[in-house]
Protein backbone atom coordinates (compact mmCIF):
# COMPACT_ATOMS: atom_id res chain seq x y z
CA UNK A 1 0.00 0.00 0.00
CA UNK A 2 0.99 3.19 -0.76
CA UNK A 3 2.33 5.26 1.88
CA UNK A 4 -0.32 8.52 2.73
CA UNK A 5 0.86 11.20 4.80
CA UNK A 6 -1.95 13.69 4.66
CA UNK A 7 -0.18 16.79 6.34
CA UNK A 8 2.62 16.44 3.81
CA UNK A 9 2.79 19.50 1.29
CA UNK A 10 4.51 17.58 -1.03
CA UNK A 11 1.09 14.67 -0.83
CA UNK A 12 0.21 14.42 -4.26
CA UNK A 13 -3.15 14.22 -4.47
CA UNK A 14 -5.64 11.84 -6.94
CA UNK A 15 -8.37 12.66 -9.02
CA UNK A 16 -11.18 11.99 -9.03
CA UNK A 17 -13.72 12.35 -12.01
CA UNK A 18 -17.18 13.56 -12.37
CA UNK A 19 -20.05 12.68 -14.22
CA UNK A 20 -20.54 14.67 -17.13
CA UNK A 21 -23.15 17.74 -15.89
CA UNK A 22 -22.19 17.13 -12.43
CA UNK A 23 -19.74 19.89 -12.28
CA UNK A 24 -22.83 22.63 -11.76
CA UNK A 25 -22.93 22.38 -8.06
CA UNK A 26 -19.33 23.14 -7.53
CA UNK A 27 -19.00 25.37 -10.05
CA UNK A 28 -21.32 27.52 -7.81
CA UNK A 29 -19.18 26.80 -4.31
CA UNK A 30 -21.30 24.08 -2.94
CA UNK A 31 -19.02 21.95 -1.21
CA UNK A 32 -20.57 18.54 -1.42
CA UNK A 33 -19.67 15.93 -4.29
CA UNK A 34 -22.43 13.12 -3.89
CA UNK A 35 -20.97 9.34 -4.63
CA UNK A 36 -23.72 9.42 -7.18
CA UNK A 37 -22.04 12.16 -9.01
CA UNK A 38 -18.44 10.33 -9.23
CA UNK A 39 -17.27 8.45 -12.51
CA UNK A 40 -13.76 7.59 -11.63
CA UNK A 41 -12.50 7.46 -8.02
CA UNK A 42 -8.31 5.69 -8.32
CA UNK A 43 -8.93 2.51 -6.22
CA UNK A 44 -5.73 3.40 -4.44
CA UNK A 45 -7.73 6.75 -2.62
CA UNK A 46 -8.24 6.10 1.09
CA UNK A 47 -10.53 7.16 3.28
CA UNK A 48 -9.62 10.94 4.83
CA UNK A 49 -7.35 11.70 1.75
CA UNK A 50 -7.15 15.06 -0.33
CA UNK A 51 -8.11 14.44 -3.75
CA UNK A 52 -8.60 16.68 -6.64
CA UNK A 53 -11.73 16.78 -8.63
CA UNK A 54 -12.24 17.75 -12.23
CA UNK A 55 -15.59 17.49 -14.31
CA UNK A 56 -16.05 14.89 -17.20
CA UNK A 57 -14.40 17.67 -19.48
CA UNK A 58 -10.99 17.42 -17.05
CA UNK A 59 -11.65 20.83 -15.89
CA UNK A 60 -10.35 21.90 -11.84
CA UNK A 61 -13.30 21.75 -9.83
CA UNK A 62 -11.84 21.94 -5.92
CA UNK A 63 -9.88 19.92 -3.44
CA UNK A 64 -11.34 18.66 -0.72
CA UNK A 65 -10.96 14.82 1.67
CA UNK A 66 -12.41 12.13 0.29
CA UNK A 67 -15.06 9.75 2.19
CA UNK A 68 -16.94 6.91 1.91
CA UNK A 69 -21.02 7.82 2.40
CA UNK A 70 -23.34 9.38 0.36
CA UNK A 71 -21.05 12.59 0.59
CA UNK A 72 -18.03 11.47 -1.29
CA UNK A 73 -15.77 14.53 -1.39
CA UNK A 74 -16.40 17.54 1.48
CA UNK A 75 -14.19 20.88 -0.64
CA UNK A 76 -12.09 22.97 1.40
CA UNK A 77 -10.75 24.47 -1.88
CA UNK A 78 -11.88 25.93 -4.98
CA UNK A 79 -9.00 26.94 -6.08
CA UNK A 80 -5.64 24.43 -7.11
CA UNK A 81 -3.31 25.42 -4.64
CA UNK A 82 -0.78 23.77 -1.78
CA UNK A 83 -2.17 22.27 0.99
CA UNK A 84 0.46 23.11 3.45
CA UNK A 85 0.13 24.62 7.20
CA UNK A 86 0.22 28.15 5.78
CA UNK A 87 -3.04 27.01 3.88
CA UNK A 88 -4.80 26.00 7.00
CA UNK A 89 -3.32 28.46 9.23
CA UNK A 90 -5.11 31.14 6.76
CA UNK A 91 -8.22 29.55 6.97
CA UNK A 92 -8.22 29.94 10.96
CA UNK A 93 -7.23 33.08 10.83
CA UNK A 94 -9.89 33.98 8.26
CA UNK A 95 -12.29 32.34 10.45
CA UNK A 96 -10.95 34.37 13.40
CA UNK A 97 -11.45 37.94 11.95
CA UNK A 98 -14.89 36.79 11.36
CA UNK A 99 -15.36 36.35 14.93
CA UNK A 100 -13.21 39.43 15.71
CA UNK A 101 -16.28 41.42 13.44
CA UNK A 102 -18.54 40.52 15.69
CA UNK A 103 -17.21 40.78 19.05
CA UNK A 104 -18.30 37.37 20.15
CA UNK A 105 -15.14 35.85 20.86
CA UNK A 106 -13.09 37.64 23.73
CA UNK A 107 -13.73 40.06 25.78
CA UNK A 108 -13.76 40.42 30.16
CA UNK A 109 -16.69 38.75 30.92
CA UNK A 110 -17.57 37.36 27.44
CA UNK A 111 -15.03 34.46 26.10
CA UNK A 112 -17.47 31.57 24.64
CA UNK A 113 -18.17 31.09 20.85
CA UNK A 114 -18.12 28.98 17.81
CA UNK A 115 -14.13 29.72 16.32
CA UNK A 116 -14.75 27.28 13.33
CA UNK A 117 -18.24 26.23 11.90
CA UNK A 118 -17.88 23.79 9.14
CA UNK A 119 -19.10 24.50 5.33
CA UNK A 120 -19.70 28.03 7.00
CA UNK A 121 -15.85 28.49 7.57
CA UNK A 122 -15.17 26.53 4.65
CA UNK A 123 -13.66 23.80 6.57
CA UNK A 124 -16.26 21.32 6.23
CA UNK A 125 -16.21 18.38 8.41
CA UNK A 126 -14.58 20.61 11.35
CA UNK A 127 -16.03 22.66 14.78
CA UNK A 128 -13.97 24.18 17.17
CA UNK A 129 -15.67 25.60 20.01
CA UNK A 130 -13.98 28.44 22.19
CA UNK A 131 -14.61 28.29 26.14
CA UNK A 132 -12.62 31.01 27.79
CA UNK A 133 -8.47 29.55 26.59
CA UNK A 134 -9.85 26.37 25.48
CA UNK A 135 -10.45 24.95 22.03
CA UNK A 136 -12.66 21.68 21.71
CA UNK A 137 -12.73 20.25 18.60
CA UNK A 138 -14.91 17.89 16.89
CA UNK A 139 -14.13 16.30 13.56
CA UNK A 140 -16.81 14.79 11.78
CA UNK A 141 -15.06 13.65 8.95
CA UNK A 142 -12.31 11.49 8.31
CA UNK A 143 -10.20 13.72 6.78
CA UNK A 144 -10.12 16.59 9.08
CA UNK A 145 -9.43 14.33 11.83
CA UNK A 146 -6.63 12.57 9.94
CA UNK A 147 -4.92 16.48 9.94
CA UNK A 148 -6.01 17.37 13.55
CA UNK A 149 -2.24 18.14 14.99
CA UNK A 150 -1.77 19.97 12.25
CA UNK A 151 -5.27 21.87 13.05
CA UNK A 152 -4.24 22.69 16.61
CA UNK A 153 -1.20 23.75 15.87
CA UNK A 154 -2.54 26.21 13.55
CA UNK A 155 -5.02 27.13 16.02
CA UNK A 156 -1.78 27.65 18.25
CA UNK A 157 -0.33 30.33 15.80
CA UNK A 158 -3.70 32.37 15.05
CA UNK A 159 -4.75 32.47 18.70
CA UNK A 160 -1.20 33.11 20.77
CA UNK A 161 -1.45 33.53 23.90
CA UNK A 162 -4.94 33.39 24.32
CA UNK A 163 -5.25 29.43 23.70
CA UNK A 164 -4.26 27.80 26.30
CA UNK A 165 -5.47 23.91 25.36
CA UNK A 166 -6.66 22.07 22.44
CA UNK A 167 -8.85 19.24 22.86
CA UNK A 168 -9.93 16.66 20.38
CA UNK A 169 -13.49 15.17 20.97
CA UNK A 170 -14.20 13.21 18.20
CA UNK A 171 -14.48 10.23 19.40
CA UNK A 172 -18.38 9.85 18.57
CA UNK A 173 -18.36 12.11 15.68
CA UNK A 174 -15.88 10.52 12.78
CA UNK A 175 -17.76 8.16 10.82
CA UNK A 176 -16.45 4.85 12.29
CA UNK A 177 -16.56 2.53 9.54
CA UNK A 178 -13.41 4.82 8.78
CA UNK A 179 -11.78 2.16 11.73
CA UNK A 180 -9.60 5.44 12.60
CA UNK A 181 -10.09 4.47 16.54
CA UNK A 182 -10.29 7.66 17.48
CA UNK A 183 -9.43 8.35 21.39
CA UNK A 184 -10.45 11.65 22.82
CA UNK A 185 -8.05 13.50 24.53
CA UNK A 186 -5.68 17.01 24.93
CA UNK A 187 -3.59 17.78 21.57
CA UNK A 188 -1.88 20.59 23.66
CA UNK A 189 -1.99 21.71 27.09
CA UNK A 190 -4.64 21.03 29.22
CA UNK A 191 -7.12 22.03 31.91
CA UNK A 192 -9.05 21.48 35.14
CA UNK A 193 -12.30 20.83 34.79
CA UNK A 194 -15.21 21.76 35.11
CA UNK A 195 -13.75 24.82 33.43
CA UNK A 196 -15.20 28.10 34.34
CA UNK A 197 -16.16 30.77 31.35
CA UNK A 198 -18.26 33.37 30.30
CA UNK A 199 -21.20 34.53 28.41
CA UNK A 200 -22.58 38.19 28.53
CA UNK A 201 -21.29 38.26 32.34
CA UNK A 202 -23.30 34.89 33.47
CA UNK A 203 -20.87 32.48 34.43
CA UNK A 204 -21.23 28.41 33.23
CA UNK A 205 -18.85 25.68 34.45
CA UNK A 206 -18.20 23.68 30.65
CA UNK A 207 -17.38 19.99 31.19
CA UNK A 208 -16.23 18.52 27.57
CA UNK A 209 -15.13 15.64 28.25
CA UNK A 210 -18.33 14.27 29.91
CA UNK A 211 -21.20 16.80 29.11
CA UNK A 212 -23.34 16.24 25.41
CA UNK A 213 -21.59 18.01 22.12
CA UNK A 214 -18.62 19.95 23.14
CA UNK A 215 -19.72 21.19 26.34
CA UNK A 216 -22.44 23.76 25.60
CA UNK A 217 -24.88 25.02 22.99
CA UNK A 218 -23.37 28.09 22.20
CA UNK A 219 -25.75 28.84 19.57
CA UNK A 220 -28.37 30.01 21.48
CA UNK A 221 -26.56 32.67 22.84
CA UNK A 222 -28.11 35.77 21.23
CA UNK A 223 -31.89 34.04 21.70
CA UNK A 224 -30.58 33.93 25.38
CA UNK A 225 -29.97 37.21 25.92
CA UNK A 226 -33.09 38.30 23.78
CA UNK A 227 -35.34 36.40 26.16
CA UNK A 228 -34.00 37.91 29.01
CA UNK A 229 -35.48 41.03 27.86
CA UNK A 230 -39.07 39.16 28.23
CA UNK A 231 -38.14 37.49 31.90
CA UNK A 232 -39.13 40.28 34.04
CA UNK A 233 -42.26 39.19 36.92
CA UNK A 234 -42.87 36.09 34.43
CA UNK A 235 -43.05 32.31 35.75
CA UNK A 236 -40.66 30.89 33.26
CA UNK A 237 -40.46 27.28 32.05
CA UNK A 238 -37.20 26.19 30.36
CA UNK A 239 -37.54 22.48 28.63
CA UNK A 240 -34.60 21.04 27.23
CA UNK A 241 -33.00 22.92 29.85
CA UNK A 242 -29.16 21.34 29.47
CA UNK A 243 -27.09 23.28 31.54
CA UNK A 244 -29.49 25.89 32.54
CA UNK A 245 -28.37 28.75 29.77
CA UNK A 246 -32.05 30.10 28.94
CA UNK A 247 -32.73 29.55 32.66
CA UNK A 248 -29.85 31.87 34.14
CA UNK A 249 -31.02 34.93 31.52
CA UNK A 250 -34.50 34.35 32.91
CA UNK A 251 -33.27 35.21 36.59
CA UNK A 252 -30.90 37.85 35.67
CA UNK A 253 -33.92 39.15 33.78
CA UNK A 254 -36.10 39.27 36.71
CA UNK A 255 -38.17 36.16 36.38
CA UNK A 256 -40.29 35.89 39.38
CA UNK A 257 -39.65 32.02 39.39
CA UNK A 258 -38.07 29.55 36.69
CA UNK A 259 -38.52 25.77 36.20
CA UNK A 260 -35.80 23.79 34.08
CA UNK A 261 -36.76 20.66 32.89
CA UNK A 262 -34.33 17.73 31.25
CA UNK A 263 -34.56 14.27 30.92
CA UNK A 264 -30.86 13.34 31.67
CA UNK A 265 -30.10 14.11 35.32
CA UNK A 266 -26.55 15.10 34.59
CA UNK A 267 -27.60 17.98 32.53
CA UNK A 268 -30.37 18.56 36.01
CA UNK A 269 -27.05 18.72 37.81
CA UNK A 270 -25.27 21.07 35.11
CA UNK A 271 -28.40 23.12 35.56
CA UNK A 272 -28.27 23.53 39.68
CA UNK A 273 -24.28 24.26 39.63
CA UNK A 274 -24.64 26.74 37.31
CA UNK A 275 -27.55 28.94 38.50
CA UNK A 276 -25.33 28.48 41.94
CA UNK A 277 -22.43 29.65 40.28
CA UNK A 278 -24.75 32.65 39.90
CA UNK A 279 -27.42 33.08 41.69
CA UNK A 280 -26.51 31.71 44.94
CA UNK A 281 -29.47 30.23 47.21
CA UNK A 282 -31.74 32.14 44.89
CA UNK A 283 -35.05 30.66 45.50
CA UNK A 284 -36.59 31.24 42.18
CA UNK A 285 -34.92 28.67 40.65
CA UNK A 286 -35.66 24.75 40.73
CA UNK A 287 -35.23 22.09 38.26
CA UNK A 288 -36.75 18.51 37.09
CA UNK A 289 -35.18 15.76 35.54
CA UNK A 290 -38.05 14.89 33.68
CA UNK A 291 -39.18 13.95 30.08
CA UNK A 292 -40.49 16.96 28.18
CA UNK A 293 -43.81 15.18 26.91
CA UNK A 294 -44.93 13.67 30.45
CA UNK A 295 -43.64 16.97 32.36
CA UNK A 296 -45.63 19.38 29.87
CA UNK A 297 -48.60 16.79 30.38
CA UNK A 298 -49.20 17.28 34.29
CA UNK A 299 -48.05 20.83 34.08
CA UNK A 300 -49.89 22.80 35.98
CA UNK A 301 -51.16 26.10 33.84
CA UNK A 302 -48.77 28.77 35.31
CA UNK A 303 -46.25 29.76 33.38
CA UNK A 304 -46.55 32.62 31.27
CA UNK A 305 -42.91 32.22 29.46
CA UNK A 306 -42.17 29.11 27.84
CA UNK A 307 -38.57 27.87 26.51
CA UNK A 308 -38.81 24.90 23.81
CA UNK A 309 -35.22 23.75 22.82
CA UNK A 310 -35.68 20.51 22.24
CA UNK A 311 -32.91 18.06 21.08
CA UNK A 312 -32.75 17.19 16.81
CA UNK A 313 -36.24 15.15 16.75
CA UNK A 314 -34.88 14.61 12.87
CA UNK A 315 -31.04 13.39 12.09
CA UNK A 316 -31.96 12.28 9.06
CA UNK A 317 -35.00 13.66 6.29
CA UNK A 318 -36.72 10.28 6.77
CA UNK A 319 -37.10 11.28 10.43
CA UNK A 320 -38.61 14.39 9.03
CA UNK A 321 -42.87 13.47 8.99
CA UNK A 322 -42.29 11.92 12.74
CA UNK A 323 -40.39 15.32 13.60
CA UNK A 324 -42.64 17.41 12.57
CA UNK A 325 -45.22 15.57 14.40
CA UNK A 326 -43.49 15.68 17.79
CA UNK A 327 -42.63 19.37 17.36
CA UNK A 328 -46.61 19.65 16.96
CA UNK A 329 -47.44 18.19 19.75
CA UNK A 330 -45.38 19.79 22.25
CA UNK A 331 -45.81 22.87 21.28
CA UNK A 332 -49.61 22.77 20.77
CA UNK A 333 -49.03 21.60 24.64
CA UNK A 334 -47.31 24.42 25.48
CA UNK A 335 -50.07 26.83 23.55
CA UNK A 336 -52.80 25.15 25.81
CA UNK A 337 -51.31 25.58 28.95
CA UNK A 338 -49.67 28.90 28.68
CA UNK A 339 -51.05 31.78 30.43
CA UNK A 340 -52.91 34.39 28.21
CA UNK A 341 -50.61 37.25 27.12
CA UNK A 342 -47.65 34.33 27.49
CA UNK A 343 -44.38 34.07 25.74
CA UNK A 344 -43.30 31.16 23.43
CA UNK A 345 -39.90 30.24 22.65
CA UNK A 346 -39.91 27.66 20.48
CA UNK A 347 -36.83 26.04 18.05
CA UNK A 348 -35.56 23.12 15.77
CA UNK A 349 -31.83 22.70 16.12
CA UNK A 350 -32.93 19.70 13.18
CA UNK A 351 -31.29 20.42 9.65
CA UNK A 352 -33.06 18.26 7.93
CA UNK A 353 -36.66 20.16 9.21
CA UNK A 354 -36.88 23.25 6.80
CA UNK A 355 -37.82 26.67 8.53
CA UNK A 356 -41.10 26.40 6.64
CA UNK A 357 -41.74 23.33 7.61
CA UNK A 358 -41.14 24.13 11.24
CA UNK A 359 -43.24 27.01 10.95
CA UNK A 360 -46.20 24.79 9.51
CA UNK A 361 -45.99 22.71 12.20
CA UNK A 362 -46.16 25.53 14.88
CA UNK A 363 -48.81 26.84 13.10
CA UNK A 364 -50.87 23.47 13.36
CA UNK A 365 -50.16 23.93 17.09
CA UNK A 366 -51.44 27.27 17.41
CA UNK A 367 -54.92 26.12 15.24
CA UNK A 368 -55.27 22.58 17.45
CA UNK A 369 -54.78 25.40 20.36
CA UNK A 370 -57.24 27.93 19.18
CA UNK A 371 -55.47 30.49 20.71
CA UNK A 372 -54.47 33.61 19.27
CA UNK A 373 -50.98 33.69 18.73
CA UNK A 374 -48.88 36.62 16.77
CA UNK A 375 -45.04 35.96 15.73
CA UNK A 376 -42.90 38.41 17.44
CA UNK A 377 -39.61 37.23 16.12
CA UNK A 378 -38.15 34.75 14.05
CA UNK A 379 -34.67 33.45 15.78
CA UNK A 380 -31.53 31.55 13.69
CA UNK A 381 -28.14 30.97 14.60
CA UNK A 382 -25.35 33.75 15.44
CA UNK A 383 -22.69 34.85 13.64
CA UNK A 384 -20.42 33.00 14.84
CA UNK A 385 -22.26 29.75 13.50
CA UNK A 386 -21.99 31.65 9.58
CA UNK A 387 -23.94 30.22 7.15
CA UNK A 388 -22.16 29.92 3.51
CA UNK A 389 -24.20 31.59 0.78
CA UNK A 390 -23.76 28.66 -1.78
CA UNK A 391 -24.42 25.96 1.05
CA UNK A 392 -27.73 26.85 2.79
CA UNK A 393 -27.59 23.64 4.06
CA UNK A 394 -25.37 24.85 7.12
CA UNK A 395 -28.70 27.24 8.43
CA UNK A 396 -30.03 24.52 11.16
CA UNK A 397 -31.32 26.60 14.36
CA UNK A 398 -34.90 27.75 13.48
CA UNK A 399 -36.88 29.51 16.56
CA UNK A 400 -39.52 31.96 16.60
CA UNK A 401 -41.62 34.07 19.92
CA UNK A 402 -44.88 33.89 19.95
CA UNK A 403 -47.13 36.04 21.62
CA UNK A 404 -50.09 33.90 22.80
CA UNK A 405 -53.53 35.66 23.61
N1 LIG B 1 -31.54 24.83 25.71
C1 LIG B 1 -30.28 24.23 26.00
C2 LIG B 1 -29.86 23.19 24.99
C3 LIG B 1 -30.84 22.06 24.79
S1 LIG B 1 -30.15 20.62 24.09
C4 LIG B 1 -29.21 25.31 26.16
O1 LIG B 1 -29.49 26.50 25.92
O2 LIG B 1 -28.10 24.97 26.56
C5 LIG B 1 -31.44 19.48 24.25
C6 LIG B 1 -31.62 18.88 25.63
O3 LIG B 1 -32.80 18.09 25.61
C7 LIG B 1 -30.52 17.94 26.09
O4 LIG B 1 -29.99 18.41 27.31
C8 LIG B 1 -31.21 16.58 26.31
O5 LIG B 1 -30.74 15.88 27.46
C9 LIG B 1 -32.65 17.00 26.51
N2 LIG B 1 -33.66 16.00 26.14
C10 LIG B 1 -33.67 15.10 25.12
N3 LIG B 1 -34.83 14.41 25.07
C11 LIG B 1 -35.61 14.88 26.09
C12 LIG B 1 -36.91 14.58 26.55
N4 LIG B 1 -37.68 13.68 25.95
N5 LIG B 1 -37.38 15.25 27.61
C13 LIG B 1 -36.62 16.19 28.24
N6 LIG B 1 -35.38 16.51 27.84
C14 LIG B 1 -34.87 15.89 26.78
Amino acid sequence: MKSFNPSSPMHKFETVVLKPGKESSLLRFHPWVFSGAVKYLPATVREGEPVRVVSAANDFLGLGHYQVGSIAVRIFSFKEQVTDREFWKHKISNALEVREASGFCFGDSHNICRLIHGEGDGLPGLIVDYYNGVAVMQAHSAGMYLIRQELAAALREVLGSRLTAVYDKSEKTVPFKANLSPVDGYLYGSAILPHMADEYGLHFNIDWISGQKTGFFIDQRENRRLLERYSRGRNVLNMFCYSGGFSAYALRGGAALVHSVDSSAKAVELTLANMELNFQDDSRHKAFSADAFEFLRDAEPDYDLIILDPPAFAKHQDALPQALKAYKRINARAMQIIRPGGILFTFSCSQSVPRDKFREAVFSAAAISGRSVRILHQLTQPADHPVSIYHPEGEYLKGLVLFVE
